[in-house]
């Protein structure tokens, strides 16, 4: 039977172990007679997997004492408006800037103007979305209420390689990061950030939980008119137990942790992420058949979008691929062409099979 490699950018591929244990449970947790989804939230079997998911996720992160660990629902566009409306309360005239590198910053500033002024700090639509723009270009406020980034622009395939470093200019905005894409797939240092969200059905586990990773300083400064079941303040005060959190998706994300933690953590895993993106890119830029636009030192680890060169060969380029064995290679549709999601799920033989496959296409279409 041919092996199956899913190339999703999201919900994406989960460990074949964490879904071979979820199953073995599904009927009866640890012998509780319950399935994890019929478990109260409150009671002590949920309890505990709650404590051990926060738990371990601050470990792999090294996640300090001074930052809370947020489950909450809403996903990555509902963080858009969930971090002004918990960040503008303290200044509501305070201005919010966006570094726009790609598609989801350019939703999250979108967003942003609903609650208040913003900055666009620099934009790489000048460089049609190829690069993180310069530096020296970037036109950071004095006061701004908090700086956005997106770390890994999910659809342009663009990845900070270090933090952004915005610490000189601002007076200590803090700086807020959607990492939905590559949280966990690589060492970060958590103290320069003021707050880190993601949706979870990228890295982590199943679509419906919302992470988010928020310096104890910026609780307590949202907008009046903040939903209660979204003010970190709240949420952080009530051990994520506000409103009934997403329990499943936090039972998966939980057994995910436990297996990035058998894997040797996220510098391990950094280190195969690194061989992975290594080999796909090698490829792309040994033939002229495939393309990846994106400048060398921002190109994504997780997301790689490619273009053939004759885009009329792409329906037969998606089927062969699938007939392979090789699924969900189709580019986000507001850029086209194709795009390989290789998340710490993916096994570095996904990537050996989907190179070897793109290099017998090229052959045969050449
Ligand atoms: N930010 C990034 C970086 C993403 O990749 C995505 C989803 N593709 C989102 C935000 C939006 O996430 P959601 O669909 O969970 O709202």
């Amino acid at each position: 039977m041919t092996t199956i490699y899913n190339f999703s950018a999201g919900p994406a591929v989960l460990p074949k172990e964490v879904l071979q244990q979820a199953a073995a449970e599904m009927l009866d947790w640890h012998g509780s007679g319950m399935s994890v989804m019929e478990m109260s939230h409150r009671g002590a079997e949920f309890m505990s997997i709650m404590d051990a998911a926060q738990q371990d996720l601050r470990d792999l992160l090294a996640v300090p004492a001074n930052y809370q660990i947020l489950f909450l629902q809403g996903g990555g566009l509902g963080e858009n408006a969930i971090v002004p409306m918990n960040l503008m309360g303290a200044s509501p005239d305070a201005t919010i800037d966006v570094l726009h590198t790609g598609s989801w910053s350019g939703k999250s500033l979108k967003e942003a103007q609903k609650y208040g002024k913003v900055n666009v700090v620099a934009s790489a639509a000048d460089n049609g979305f190829t690069a993180i723009p310069a530096r020296d270009s970037w036109r950071l406020s004095k006061d701004a209420a908090y700086v956005h980034v997106c770390t890994n622009e999910t659809i342009d395939g663009i990845e900070f390689h270090a933090t952004p470093d915005v610490s000189l200019e601002t007076n200590g905005a803090p700086l807020v990061a959607d990492m939905s894409s590559h949280i966990l797939s690589r060492e970060i240092d958590v103290s320069r950030y003021g707050v880190i969200f993601g949706g979870a059905q990228k890295n982590i586990g199943p679509a419906g939980l919302t992470i988010a990773i928020v310096r104890d300083d910026l609780l307590g400064r949202a907008l009046p008119y903040c939903p209660s079941a979204f003010d970190w303040k709240t949420i952080a005060d009530n051990g994520s137990m506000y409103n009934t959190p997403p329990t499943y998706a936090i039972y998966i994300a939980g057994l995910v942790f436990q297996w990035l933690k058998r894997q040797g953590g996220v510098a391990a895993m950094e280190q195969r992420n690194i061989a992975k993106a290594k080999l796909l890119y090698d490829y792309l830029d040994s033939t002229d058949f495939y393309a990846n636009r994106v400048a060398h030192d921002c190109r994504s680890r997780m997301n790689i979008p490619f273009y053939l060169r004759d885009e009329s060969l792409n329906a037969d380029f998606l089927s062969a691929a699938k007939a392979h064995g090789l699924l969900q290679l189709k580019g986000h549709k507001s850029v086209g062409g194709m795009r390989a999601s290789i998340y710490n799920a993916m096994p570095l033989e996904g990537v050996q099979a989907l190179v070897a496959f793109m290099q017998e296409f090229a052959q045969t279409h050449s």
